[in-house]
This record gives C-alpha cells, structure tokens and sequence, in this order.
C-alpha cells in the first residue's frame, strides 16, 4: 500500500517540512542543524533525496552544506536533486562545488584530489536543478520540460513563483481504488478468480455470471494536495491569491478533481490581518502552522509537546548529578495559536513526531509518526547508575571563565554529540570566545542558556573542514541585527567561502575578518597576496561575483581586536601556530591577563609545534579522534589517537588535559585503558559538559564515569 506522508521538523526560527512518498524523501528547506534533527525526529533519509528551497537565506539552506557531503561521503549523494528559486545555480556554480572539493577530508594526496574531483564532477552536474529561469542553468532543462513543474513517478510539484520566494503545491497522483470485500462476497467472487479478474478487468464465474471489475472495486482515488506556503507579508500574500496555479488548484478542488487535504504554514505572520483574513477565507481546509502550537485536550498530543531529544534528554539526566557541570534544557516552546483563530476548525499546530498521513486515505490525518513510543525515550536513562556518590562541584564567585563543550564528534553529527564546538564565557565582561564552531553549534549555545547578543564575541576557526565551521553561518545570522563586535578569525583559505555566503544569501553581516596566518609569528607573507591566492586556488571567477576585499581591512581588524583584547576578553595574547592536518590547519593557544592560560589543537597529528605553543599550559584541549587500536586511521586521516594526545598534554607539562572531537564509531561511549583512567590529569569531554577554569583539575573522574555510562 502507498505511503504519503508530511512530517514538520521545528527546531529552528524556520521549521522544515520531510514528505515521504514510500522510500522517497522530498525535503523543504534545510535549516541548520538538519543532520541532527532528522535523528532526533525519526526521520529516515534515504539516498537520493529531492530538496525543494521555498528562500535562499541562512534560515533555508545552512543545512544543505553539511547534509550534502554527508551523502557524498557515503556515496549517496547522486541521485540527489535540489530546486528552489533564482539564484540557486550560482549557489551551485560557485559555492557548493568549491565548498565541497575543500571540506573533503585527505585533500593534499594528489591521488585523493583526482578522486574526489571526478566524483565531484559527476555529484555537482547531476545533483542542481532549479525549478525558476532554468535559461540559467543547462541542467535544468534535461529534467524538466516546464521550469516550475516537477514530476516523478510518485508525485508532482509545482512551484508557485512569488518574487523570490517559492511555494509548492504536492500532489500525489490517481490511485486504483481497492477491491470491496462486501462486493466480491456478494457477487460470490472465488479467490482462485482474482488473478484473471485482474488481468482481464472481468471474469466468468462456473454459473455463467460475468463480473466486472468496476463492480467489485472502489472508485479510483483522485490526486491528493498539501500545500506549503511561505509567506512573509501582505504583498506576497496578495499575489498568492491571483497566483494562476493557485486559482486552477481551488477550482480543482471545487471540482472535486483533487482533493486539497492540508496546508502548511512556515510564516511567523499568522496574526497579521492579512493572513487572519486569508485563513478564514480557507477555513474549509486543514492548516498546520508549524512554528505555533494549540492547546488540546488530547492525551497523546499532550505527551508529544513535551518530548525532547535525547541529546536533550541526556544533558538533563547529567543536570540532576551535576547542576553546575550540565545545563537544564527546557522543552521547546512555541507561541500558542492567536485566539483569533479559535471559531476556525481544522487548525493544527506543531506537535513534535507528529505527521500529516495524506495517502492511504482512510487513514489520512494529524498523527504520530509510525513505530516511536514517546516511553522508551523516557525510560532511557532510568537503568543508569553512577557508581561513585553524588559529587557536586560549585565554585561560583571564585572563577568567573566558564570553559564548556559544545560538541564533541568529528565529521557528521551524530544524536547525543554534535560536530566541533566550544565555547568560553566570560561572565564578568559578559564576553565570549567560540573556538570551532560546526553545523548546529548555535542550537548548542541556546541550550545552554548563554545568549550572545550585544556582547563582544570572537570566533576562532581551526581549518577548512565543514565539521569546524558551518555553524558559523547561523550564528552571525542571529547576530546580524545586534550590535556586536563579532571578530572571525579564520585560515585564510576560509576566507572566499564566506564572501559568497555572505554575497549570495545576502546577509548583512557586521563581523570583521581576521586571517589566523596573522597571529602566526613564522608568517612573513602579505596577507592581502594570500587571500587572493586563496581565492585564486578555490578557481572563483575573482571580481565577478564579489569584491574579494570586500571592505575588509585586515590589517586593521587585527589592530583593532589587539587593542580590546584584554578590556573586552581579558586575554593577554592570542598565539597560533600551524598544525598537522590539511591545508591551514592552526592550534591556538589564549593567555588570559590573570597568567592562567588553555590551548586547543584543532585537527592534527601529535605534532612539535603545538607542545611547543602549549608549554606549561593549564588546560589543553586536544582532538582524539581514534582510540589506540586504529593508529593506522589516525595516521591515514591525519588525526591523533587518545594515547597520541595524552602524551602530547604530558610533554606539553599541561596541567589538564581535555579530550574530544571523537570518531562517529563511538557515539555512545568509549572505553578506556587502564592507564589513562589511572591518570587525573585527563578529562574525557561529552556534549555540554562544563565548568569553572579552577574546576577543571577536579573534574577528572566524573568525565570519564560518564563517557562510559552506555557502556553494557
Ligand atoms: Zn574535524
Ligand atoms: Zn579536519
Ligand atoms: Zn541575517
């Protein structure tokens, strides 16, 4: 029996919308944080997957960067299709396609780069096609003979262009209607007679009787529509209605040629006259408005409000042993629907693991996704036990530099541990150093209740590797209406991807750029020489899109943060030095004014320089990617193994050495030898976990009871 279905993921400002036909995933839009909600909301995404944008914006598409070489890693990405709105084939053109090539791992072996490059080729010419102006792009026309119309085997879409902002209309093709039981009993239809009934469209039964098929089966079902809209003001809202395709599905309805079961809503503007208006006009239909939620009596759709992921889940279980080393994360909370809609029937608001079941149709309705117990997720944590008393560590007053991990894991984000992040708090000057940063970080900070609004804010990027900066997007994107001073230090070669971020899905960005070669005392070149270099290497048209200095004064920049950075950060100096991994890839170390100091490796190799630079250092924070047993990984991905990185703290004297950034192997938890848990200067880091500066050297034990808690 066919399946077709819509599933509302809300976890960003802009929710997105996985509808499902059988195996087939459509998805509407790409938030950040994608690859990690899609876990946490049972969403399996299948290879291939279509990708419709209804905006081009940091909102719709930070997502898709991280997800798409996801599936190119695994080899999944080339039946991937994506269309959205003008603009998207530049997107492709010249962000994607060079974005990609870089933040593929092992990219200096010359034979890796010929690899990757041929299946980058085949991945980009045939992943891109987009659904308005397809005179911009050659691809698009292969595929589509109209450029707003998409057709496959299972459903059609159309897209109703509305300035630059796309709306689709998904309807699913006639379905035979199925044999009435009633009718063959009555018609005394033998079982062995099926067959030809089917095949011939009648059969003679052993009385001479004929039967048809027409009257043992049910009427054919007529295409089924959801619509999902995107709506942002009175104007757009106004063109909606005179839309042609709009007015031709309506009258379709009408017509009883489809039947229009569900309307989506992604806008923020329900309450607005206009749309109020244009709801009530439509009350006949079901609307779901996916970024508001509506009280119910309904017992399971009260316990589905109050699920939360088990990332989530987790972090709170650790809360309750230790208040002050992992937050209390709250539930999401939504805005209730406004009471103007409360006379209007069929409004439905978002409900976590929820789905709208569209096809078969006598099920059809607002239900919970199939085969997930909101209990089991509950009962997760109850069998553990810690073995050790309840040890609680509560320094307040005494430290005022909060030192806490954001995410833990290397490449793709798994469900209890995102990509590359941490973050240090200064709640005296209510300043903060982000060091790396990867897709979902920002969702990582709000759940952590710190807010970085109207504060100072330095984000320091290691290397090119999407793991380590992709959040960055979303951050400067919810920062871009306040008034920070956001200084982005980044290796040089980071530098022409943000120009096109920032030029393509036109954020008005007030960051100030620093290239890390600038705090590397070896480098002697001219940073303005490197940056063009860099943009040169990435094969970008120079001039053509984007200024490439785009009235970034480096040099001052730089100037500018030195003069801060001990009334605005309370450091004393920031040092880098190169390490070993892919091209520019920096540890850093930062010297607070009160002589305390941490160091972070990023990605590497054990590697001289970084002890060098970590010398006497209190905490040093570096990448373990690979337990012991898989040296040959280690030194095959340029990564470190968990002995590799004790002993670079040993030599480097560090007084704590803190470990993170694991392989996806071990998203549950890790085992250590005996050697290390013997030893107290080794803190083994998990997503959230933080505390005091001072309280580092105590925090040993407790880190490495609970990396191993899901050990069985
Ligand atoms: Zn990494
Ligand atoms: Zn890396
Ligand atoms: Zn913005």
């Amino acid at each position: 029996m066919v399946r077709f279905s819509f599933q509302v993921i809300k976890n960003q400002e802009t929710p997105n919308i996985v509808c499902s036909f059988d195996n087939i995933r459509y998805i509407f839009n790409l938030p950040d944080g994608f690859q990690r909600f899609t876990k946490d909301n049972q969403v399996k995404i299948n290879q291939g997957p279509r990708i419709f944008f209804t905006r081009l914006s940091t909102q719709t598409t930070t997502g898709c960067f991280g997800y798409l070489s996801t599936l190119l890693a695994q080899n999944c990405g080339v039946n991937t299709k994506i269309y959205g709105p003008k603009g998207l084939y530049i997107m492709k053109q010249e962000v994607l396609k060079h974005y990609l090539i870089r933040c593929k791992n092992l990219m200096e072996t010359a034979y890796w780069e010929q690899k990757i490059q041929s299946q980058q080729k085949n991945y980009c010419s045939r992943t891109i096609e987009h659904i308005i102006d397809p005179k911009e792009s050659n691809d698009a026309s292969i595929y589509m003979k109209n450029s707003t119309l998409f057709k496959d085997q299972n459903i059609q879409i159309q897209a109703i262009e509305i300035n630059d902002t796309i709306q689709y209309v998904i309807s699913s093709f006639p379905q035979p209607g199925n044999y009435n039981k009633d009718k063959l009993q009555q018609f005394k239809v033998p079982a062995n007679k099926m067959q030809d009934l089917s095949k011939n469209g009648k059969v003679i039964l052993e009385d001479g009787q004929i039967v048809t098929i027409e009257q043992v089966k049910e009427p054919d079902i007529i295409p089924q529509v959801a619509i999902i809209l995107d709506i942002g003001n009175e104007e757009q809202m106004q063109k909606l209605m005179g839309h042609i395709e709009f007015k031709k599905t309506l009258e379709q309805f009408q017509a009883k040629q489809v039947n229009l079961v569900a309307v989506f809503h992604l806008s923020h503007q329900i309450q607005e006259e206009y749309y109020i208006d244009f709801i009530k006009k439509y009350s006949y239909f079901n609307h779901i408005f996916c970024n508001y939620y509506k009280e119910s009596d309904d017992k399971i759709c009260q316990t589905h409000m109050k699920i939360q992921p088990l990332s989530e889940l987790l972090s709170n279980f650790l809360h309750k042993q230790y208040p002050f080393n992992f937050p209390h994360i709250e539930c999401l909370k939504l805005r209730p629907i406004p009471i103007d809609f409360k006379d209007v029937n069929q409004i439905f608001g978002y409900i976590p693991l929820f789905e709208y079941l569209i096809l078969p149709t006598k099920q059809q309705g607002y239900k919970p996704v199939q085969n997930f117990s909101p209990k089991i997720m509950s009962e997760m944590f109850t069998n553990i036990q810690f073995k050790n008393y309840q040890q609680q560590f509560q320094q307040k007053g005494i430290d005022h530099i909060r030192l806490i991990f954001l995410g833990t894991c290397s490449m793709k984000p798994g469900q209890l541990r995102n990509v590359s992040g941490i973050i240090l708090v200064n709640e005296k000057l209510k300043s903060n150093i982000i060091l790396d940063c990867g897709e979902g970080t920002f969702k990582q900070i709000s759940d952590e209740n710190i807010v970085l609004d109207n504060k100072p804010l330095i984000i320091w990027i290691s290397h090119a590797h999407s793991d380590h900066h992709l959040g960055l997007l979303q951050i400067v994107h919810n920062l871009c209406k306040c008034h920070n001073e956001i200084y982005l230090i980044v290796p040089a070669i980071v530098v022409p991807w943000l120009m096109f971020f920032k030029e393509i899905l036109g954020e008005q960005c007030n960051w100030k750029i620093i290239v890390s070669q600038q705090f590397d005392q070896d480098f002697k070149e001219d940073i303005n020489q490197l940056i063009k270099d860099c943009f040169h290497q990435c094969r970008i048209r120079q001039g053509e899109l984007v200024q490439i200095q785009d009235n970034q004064n480096f040099i001052k920049n730089y100037e500018d943060l030195i003069s801060c950075l001990k009334d605005q950060f309370e450091l004393d100096s920031i040092k880098v030095t190169p390490v070993e991994h892919c091209p520019q890839s920096y540890g850093v170390r930062l010297n607070l004014c009160d002589g305390r100091s941490l160091s972070y490796s990023g990605d590497t190799r054990p590697c001289d320089r970084f002890i060098k630079l970590s010398q006497n250092v209190d905490i040093l924070i570096h990448e373990s990617t690979f337990t012991d047993d898989l040296q040959e990984n280690a030194l095959q991905n340029m990564h470190s193994t968990i002995s590799e990185a004790v002993k670079v703290g040993m030599l480097a004297d560090a007084k704590v050495i803190t470990l993170t950034h694991y392989s996806q192997r071990y998203s549950r938890q890790i085992e250590i030898n005996q050697e290390n848990l013997e030893n107290d200067r080794i803190i083994f880091c998990c997503d959230h976990f933080g505390g005091y500066l001072n309280e580092y050297s105590k925090l040993s034990q407790m880190s490495k009871e609970i990396i191993q808690l899901f050990n069985e």
